[in-house]
C-alpha cells in the first residue's frame, strides 16, 4: 500500500470544484477542469494525490525559498505553537519571536530602515505601506502629498490599495473597481517591447525618467506627490529586469522631489537575487520603504513586513505629539509566523543559500538562454533564480500569439507530463526555484522546457498554425 492510496483525487477535485473559489480563478476553464490536489513537498519536488512527482520551478509562488518538507522547519514551528501560539502585539504586549525578528531585520536591511510594521502577507505590506505614506506625509504637515506614482504592469498584491496600485491590465477588469483619483501608472521599463525602434537601452531610461519628472509636474509638482511604488524587478509582469542605471535613476528623481521610494521586495528580498534584499545590494539604492513576505518565511507560515527608515521614524515618534498609529492586524507580529522567520533566515544562514544562489544563478540565466535557439522563444530574461522565456509567434518583428492560444499554458501542460511545474502567464513561462536547486536540477530544467516547447510546436504545426 503506498502513502497515496489514502487519497481519492476525483473526490476531493468535486469537493474542491464545488466549494472553493480559488484567487485568479477562470471560471469556464475551472468548471471543466479543476485543480491538481497537491500533498506532499520535499525539497524542490511536489507530489499530487496519485503519488506523481514534480519539480516544482515556480517554488511555490515564488516564496518555497528554503525547500519543502523540512523538519527542521515543522519543529520550530510546532515549537512555538506549543509554548506560546498566540499574543497580540496591540499596544503594550509583544512576543519574544517578533521582537527577535524584527531586530533581525534592521541588521540585514539597508543601514537606515530599522523600523518593521508585521502583516499577514505581501498585500498588507504594501497596503500599509500606503497608510503609512499618508500618515507620515500628513504628521510632517505635507498634507497636499497625496499623489501615489507606480508602474503600468506591476504587481503589488491583491487588497484594495495594492491591486490599485498594481498596473496589470488583466487584473484591473470591468468588474472591479479600484482608486483612481490619487493613484497614477507610468511606463514600465520593458526595453524588449517598450523601446522605440533603434533606441539605446541609456535613450530609454532617459526616456522613462522624463516621464516619470512629466508626471510629477501634471500631478502638480513635488508638493503633490507622496511616493513610488517599484519592485526592482517586477515579477508577475513578466520579470522585468530594468535597463542599468533606470532604478538609480528614478530613486534620484524622488531624492529629488521628496518623494518616498517604497521598494516592492515580496519577491525579490531572502535570497531570490543572491542577497537579503536586492535594492541595495544589487541595484545601489537605498529605498525609504522596502516590502516583504514570501521568501521571509520560505512560505511555512503566512508573514510579511513593511521596513521603513528612521527618518520616517523620527516624524511619527516624534516627542510629545500626543499620536497613536492606528493601523494593525489582530496577526501582526504573530510569535509562530516570527519563529518560522527566524528559522528560516537561520536555514538561510547555515546553509548558505545566498552562496548557491550566486552560484547557480548565473548558471541557471546561461542555460536557460540556449532555448533561444528555439523558433518561438523570443527572449529568454531574468536574473538568477527568477527567470523567464517569452514565445512569439515571428521571432523578427516579435509578434505574439493569440492570446486565445495560451502559448504559456500549453507549454506549461507538455511541461507537466514530464514532471517539470512552470507558471504560465499568458505568453510566458515564469520560474522561481527555490534557492537549494542544484546545477543537475538547472540541467533537468532546461531539458525538460526545451521538449515542451518542441512538444508544443509539432503540436501547432498538426493544428495547420505554422501552415505556408
Ligand atoms: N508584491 C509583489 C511584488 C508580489 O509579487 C506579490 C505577490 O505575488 C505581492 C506583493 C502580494 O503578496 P501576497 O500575495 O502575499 O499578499
Amino acid at each position: 500500500m503506498s502513502e497515496f492510496d489514502q487519497y481519492d483525487t476525483q473526490a476531493i477535485v468535486e469537493m474542491d470544484k464545488a466549494h472553493h473559489l480559488h484567487p485568479w480563478q477562470f471560471f469556464d476553464l475551472f468548471r471543466h477542469n479543476g485543480a491538481l490536489p497537491i500533498v506532499k513537498g520535499d525539497n524542490c519536488h511536489i507530489y499530487d494525490t496519485d503519488g506523481r512527482k514534480y519539480f516544482d520551478a515556480v517554488g511555490g509562488l515564488w516564496c518555497n525559498n528554503i525547500g519543502l518538507g523540512r523538519k527542521d522547519m515543522a519543529d520550530a514551528i510546532a515549537e512555538q505553537a506549543y509554548k506560546m501560539s498566540y499574543a497580540s502585539a496591540f499596544v503594550d504586549l509583544t512576543n519574544v519571536p517578533a521582537a527577535e525578528l524584527a531586530a533581525k531585520l534592521a541588521q540585514l536591511a539597508p543601514a537606515p530602515l530599522n523600523h518593521v510594521f508585521f502583516t499577514c502577507g505581501g498585500s498588507t505590506a504594501v497596503d500599509t505601506a500606503f497608510r503609512l505614506i499618508h500618515y507620515f506625509q500628513n504628521c510632517r504637515g505635507k498634507h497636499d502629498k497625496k499623489h501615489i506614482i507606480s508602474r503600468k504592469n506591476s504587481y503589488h498584491g491583491t487588497t484594495y490599495a495594492a491591486m490599485s496600485i498594481g498596473g496589470k491590465p488583466g487584473d484591473h477588469p470591468p468588474e472591479f473597481n479600484f482608486i483612481s483619483d490619487i493613484i497614477h501608472h507610468i511606463s514600465y521599463p520593458n526595453y524588449y517591447r517598450c523601446a522605440e525602434e533603434g533606441m539605446s537601452e541609456e535613450e530609454f531610461v532617459d526616456c522613462l525618467v522624463q516621464e516619470f519628472e512629466d508626471k510629477i509636474e501634471e500631478l502638480g509638482g513635488a508638493d503633490k506627490v507622496a511616493a513610488f511604488f517599484a519592485e526592482p524587478i517586477m515579477g508577475a509582469g513578466g520579470v522585468i529586469v530594468p535597463p542599468e542605471g533606470y532604478l538609480k535613476r528614478m530613486h534620484a528623481v524622488c531624492k529629488k522631489n521628496d518623494i518616498l521610494f517604497v521598494s516592492d521586495e515580496v519577491v525579490t528580498g531572502f535570497g531570490r537575487l543572491g542577497h537579503w534584499f536586492a535594492s541595495e545590494d544589487e541595484f545601489g539604492i537605498v529605498p525609504d520603504m522596502i516590502t516583504s513576505a514570501k521568501g521571509l518565511t520560505s512560505g511555512y507560515m503566512p508573514l510579511g513586513a513593511l521596513l521603513f527608515s528612521d527618518e520616517i521614524w523620527e516624524v511619527l515618534n516624534a516627542e510629545g505629539s500626543g499620536r497613536c498609529f492606528p493601523h494593525g492586524f489582530t496577526y501582526s507580529g504573530h510569535p509562530v509566523a516570527c519563529a518560522a522567520a527566524l528559522k528560516n533566515i537561520e536555514i538561510m544562514e547555515q546553509e548558505k543559500l545566498l552562496e548557491n544562489v550566486n552560484e547557480v544563478g548565473p548558471y541557471f540565466e546561461e542555460q536557460l538562454k540556449t532555448l533561444e535557439d528555439l523558433s518561438i522563444v523570443g527572449q529568454v530574461r531574468g536574473r538568477k533564480f527568477m527567470v523567464c522565456v517569452e514565445y512569439v509567434a515571428d521571432k523578427q518583428t516579435r509578434e505574439l500569439f493569440p492570446e486565445e492560444l495560451d502559448i504559456g499554458k500549453r507549454i506549461s501542460n507538455h511541461a507537466d507530463k514530464l514532471g517539470l511545474i512552470c507558471r504560465s502567464i499568458v505568453h510566458l513561462n515564469v520560474m522561481s526555484p527555490p534557492l537549494t536547486m542544484t546545477r543537475a536540477d538547472v540541467d533537468f530544467i532546461v531539458d525538460t522546457l526545451r521538449k515542451s516547447i518542441e512538444l508544443t510546436v509539432e503540436e501547432l504545426r498538426s493544428e495547420g498554425y505554422f501552415a505556408g
